[in-house]
C-alpha cells in the first residue's frame, strides 16, 4: 500500500491512497488543474483513479472535487449529505463542463470496498453536515485519516488504533491562536468542540494511542497562521516521551504535500 500527501493545510487537503491497481483520492481541496499535476508527480494518472472520497464539504477539502470528477469521469464517494452539499455549492457547480458526476453515497459509520481497498468511515465532531474520517486499507496495511475535528472521541481513537499510518490533525497552537489576528468568533469556532484540534489535544491522543507497536504518524492540516511545523512537532514529541517516540515515526506534513509512505519499502527495510 502506498500513501502520498498532495496537500495538507487549512488552505487545501488531498491524499492519494493506492493498493495494487486501485487508487483513490481522499479529499480534493485544490483546483482540479493543480490536483491533476500533483497526482502525476506522484506517479498516478488522474483518469486511473477509482474515485474521490470526501470527508466533508468545506472548500479546503472539496474545491476541486466536482471539476476533477467531471474531467476524468470519476465517481465521488462520501456521506449523501456531504455529496449533496458539494453538488449544491454554486462555486463548485459553476464550471463550463456540465457532465453529470456519479455520486456514490455511503452513510457515515459504514464500510465498503473500492477495488482492493476497504473503506470505513467514522464520525468526527466538526461543523459540517456529516463530517467523517476514514480507515482505508487492505488486510495487511491500513491508514487512518482524521482531520477537521474539535475533539478526539472514543470512536476515532478505536479507528486510529487499527492503523499503521496515522494522519492526524494538529491544527493550531492554542496560545498562538489566542493572541493571533483572527476575530473572536473565529477563534471561538476553531477552539470549540466542533472546530479543529490543537497541538496539545493531538499530543494527548497520541500518548493514549501509541505503544510499542511500530507506527507512522503524520501531523496534518496545520494552520499557516496559528501553528508552525516546529511547534507542532515539539508539542507532540515532548508529550510522547522517548519510549513512545522510538516506536512512532513522527513527521509534520508540509502544506504542499510530498511525503510518501510505502509498505513495500517498509518491508524491504525490515521496519515492520
Ligand atoms: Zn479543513
Ligand atoms: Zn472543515
Amino acid at each position: 500500500m502506498r500513501v502520498v500527501t498532495l496537500a495538507s493545510s487549512s488552505s487545501g487537503n488531498a491524499t492519494l491512497v493506492q493498493a495494487g491497481a486501485t487508487a483513490v483520492l481522499v479529499d480534493a481541496g485544490l483546483s482540479a488543474r493543480v490536483l491533476a499535476a500533483r497526482l502525476r508527480q506522484a506517479g498516478c494518472e488522474p483518469a486511473s483513479l477509482a474515485g474521490i472520497v470526501l470527508t466533508h464539504e468545506h472548500g479546503d477539502h472539496t474545491s476541486g472535487a466536482l471539476a476533477l470528477a467531471r474531467h476524468y469521469n470519476l465517481p465521488l464517494y462520501g456521506d449523501g449529505r456531504t455529496l449533496a452539499a458539494v453538488a449544491a455549492n454554486p462555486r463548485q457547480a459553476s464550471t463550463v463542463d456540465e457532465r453529470p458526476v456519479t455520486m456514490a453515497a455511503h452513510p457515515v459509520g459504514t464500510s465498503w470496498q473500492i477495488g482492493s481497498l476497504q473503506i470505513t468511515s467514522f464520525a468526527v465532531p466538526h461543523d459540517a453536515v456529516a463530517p467523517c474520517g476514514y480507515l482505508i486499507g487492505t488486510p495487511a496495511w491500513r491508514v487512518c485519516i482524521a482531520t477537521d475535528c474539535g475533539e478526539l472521541t472514543d470512536v476515532m481513537l478505536a479507528q486510529l488504533r487499527q492503523a499503521h499510518l496515522l494522519i492526524l490533525e494538529a491544527n493550531h497552537d492554542r496560545a498562538r491562536l489566542l493572541r493571533g489576528p483572527y476575530t473572536t468568533s473565529l477563534k471561538r469556532r476553531i477552539l470549540g468542540p466542533t472546530g479543529h484540534l490543537a497541538n496539545d489535544q493531538t499530543a494527548e491522543a497520541l500518548w493514549t494511542l501509541l505503544d510499542d507497536t511500530p507506527r507512522w504518524v503524520w501531523l496534518a492540516h496545520l494552520s499557516r497562521t496559528n501553528n508552525t511545523p516546529d511547534l507542532a512537532h515539539t508539542t507532540v514529541a515532548g508529550r510522547l516521551g522517548t519510549r513512545r517516540l522510538r516506536a512512532a515515526r513522527l513527521s509534520v506534513l508540509p502544506p504542499t504535500g510530498g511525503p510518501v509512505w510505502d509498505s513495500s519499502q517498509l518491508l524491504a527495510a525490515g521496519q515492520r
